[in-house]
């Protein structure tokens, strides 16, 4: 494995709309190991093979509502559609390409995404909270879109404090 360079917003790679893959092979399997630990490396909870500069329809996510003493683990889907969206959510969201923004996002609170695992083999996952929003922002990025274009406003780091101190009472129970 090894740690690959993360693109940057002005990079028009990013802009770009990315192909299916279609050869379930050791190179598709190197891409996505490589890309779970640029994430791991990046602190991130998802990321998208156009942002290691590859325009295929690759993503990986962390799944981060796990069980108490359970490890947060890593979701890949490859050539991603998200299939059922349910309700709504909305906070402060960021991309490892532009990093140190934060918009004001909406997204739904739950998404069903079906996909092909490393192997080819189809399957569903569901996600809540942050996965939801996680898997609708890294399959955006294969669509060459960034939270920017949807985003309502970019928040202020006085904001994005505020956000958080407020968040605090909730997240202790
Ligand atoms: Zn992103």
């Amino acid at each position: 494995m090894a740690l690959r360079n993360i693109l940057k917003q002005g990079d028009e790679t990013l802009t770009k709309h990315c192909r299916p893959v279609t050869d379930f092979n050791d190179r598709l399997h190197t891409l996505l190991d490589d890309m779970a630990e640029t994430m791991a490396d990046a602190d991130g909870v998802g990321l998208a093979a156009p942002q290691v500069g590859v325009l295929r329809r690759a993503v990986v996510v962390l799944e981060t509502n796990v069980e108490e003493g359970e490890e947060p683990y890593i979701i890949e889907l490859v050539n991603p559609e998200i299939v059922e969206t349910e309700g709504e959510q909305e906070g402060p969201e960021g991309c490892l390409s532009v990093p140190g923004v934060y918009g004001w996002v909406k997204r739904p609170e739950y998404a069903r995404v079906r996909a092909q695992d490393r192997d080819g083999e189809f399957f569903e996952v569901e996600g809540y909270g942050l996965t939801a929003r996680a898997f609708c922002h890294e399959i955006a990025h294969l669509e060459g879109q960034l939270f920017l274009d949807v985003s309502e406003r970019i928040l202020s780091e006085e904001e994005l404090e505020e956000y958080y101190a407020e968040q605090e009472p909730e997240e202790a129970e």
